[in-house]
């Protein structure tokens, strides 16, 4: 409960350091003003308020304003009203609920100004109208501002989300969203699609060897030989451990082979550490292809590639099979 201190006649401000009445005639407005509430906000009390439009302004003291109503927001939603300055303005011209969590920071006085009598002041005077329409002007500012920024981090993190931060390939959940479409798009159009399942080899030696570091460097390093092999189009994805993938839309089986065997190639002549000075690991790793057949689904497709990655490890590892 706000404490009511007295009434705006009584409580010793005067008008002229209101922002509302910058320009307004002040006597007029002391007048219309003198018997509207002062109210006391302790330290840390909110203005609990939801379901009345009323004007607040600051006399004394600061107000913290969340402006989408949850607390600890921490992108900035949070701004502060300094003597002299209002609240609710919006919710008064709009004649809505102010949702917006309102709390004291220190010792806080406001003045309380009623919807109705609000209006009459507009109605009044030309400079009250005008200063609400640049308050609002900027508020609007700052709303557009905020959003921009949020859209930015929104989607900051919805890249985030859909690729691995080890290697910066595409991940499982960008596979999950994506391939189905990728299927249904190859189905309408008629056209081909193959997948490249790729599994580096004896990968648990190489990290026995060198160590998991290294063996993360190593996965970085062949992420980026699958990545930079591919056209634009394509698509690399880690699909776990040291499992990787490739979507290729709009490509033949013997296309897909063919790409494959390139890239089967380059992982084994890849220099993994070029400023190294023991002797340069190597690393290889088996590729398994497979298309999309005429009632395949992503699911199919994908046991394809794995049961033809399957065939090229039992062949001795370091190739490629369909
Ligand atoms: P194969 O030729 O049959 O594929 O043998 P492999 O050793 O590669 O296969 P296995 O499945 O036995 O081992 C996979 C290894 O990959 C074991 C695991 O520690 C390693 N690995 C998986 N993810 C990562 C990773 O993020 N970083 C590192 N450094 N190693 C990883
Ligand atoms: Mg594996
Ligand atoms: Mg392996």
């Amino acid at each position: 409960m706000l404490r009511v201190t007295g009434n705006f006649r009584d409580s010793g401000y005067t008008v002229e350091n209101l922002e509302l009445f910058r320009g307004a005639d002040t006597i007029a407005a002391a007048r219309a003003l003198a018997d509207c509430k002062v109210v006391q906000l302790a330290p840390g009390e909110r203005i609990e308020d939801a379901v009345r439009a009323r004007l607040y302004i600051v006399l004394s003291g600061v107000l913290e304003v969340e402006t989408d109503g949850h607390a600890g927001a921490s992108d900035g939603s949070v701004i502060r009203i300094l003597p002299g300055e209002s609240v609710g303005e919006q919710s008064v011209l709009d004649d809505a609920a102010n949702l917006d969590a309102v709390r004291a920071v220190e010792d806080t006085r406001l003045l309380v100004i009623e919807s109705g009598l609000a209006w009459e002041l507009i109605d009044q005077s030309n400079a009250v109208a005008r200063n609400l329409l640049r308050l609002l002007s900027f508020r609007i500012r700052a709303a557009n501002a905020l959003l921009r920024r949020r859209q930015k981090l929104g989607e900051f993190y919805r890249q985030l989300s859909l690729n691995d931060t080890l290697t910066g390939l595409y991940n499982r959940t960008w596979l999950a969203d994506m391939l189905p479409k990728l299927v249904m798009r190859a189905r309408t159009q008629g056209s081909p699609l193959a997948l490249l399942m790729v599994d580096l080899d004896n990968f648990k030696k190489f990290n026995d060897t060198h160590g998991h570091l290294i063996g993360d460097a190593a996965l970085c390093a062949a992420a980026n030989v699958i990545r930079d092999g591919l056209r634009p189009s394509d698509f690399a994805v880690r699909y776990g451990g040291e499992e990787l993938m490739a979507v290729l839309p709009e490509t033949s089986a013997e296309l897909a082979h063919m790409v494959a065997v390139r890239l089967c190639q380059q992982m084994r002549e890849a220099v993994l550490f070029p400023d190294m000075r023991v002797p340069m690991p190597h690393l290889t790793a088996c590729f398994g292809v497979a298309v999309l057949g005429p009632d395949g689904d992503e699911m199919s497709l994908i046991e394809a590639a794995d049961a033809a990655l399957y065939r090229a490890k039992d062949a001795g590892r370091n190739c490629v099979s369909v």
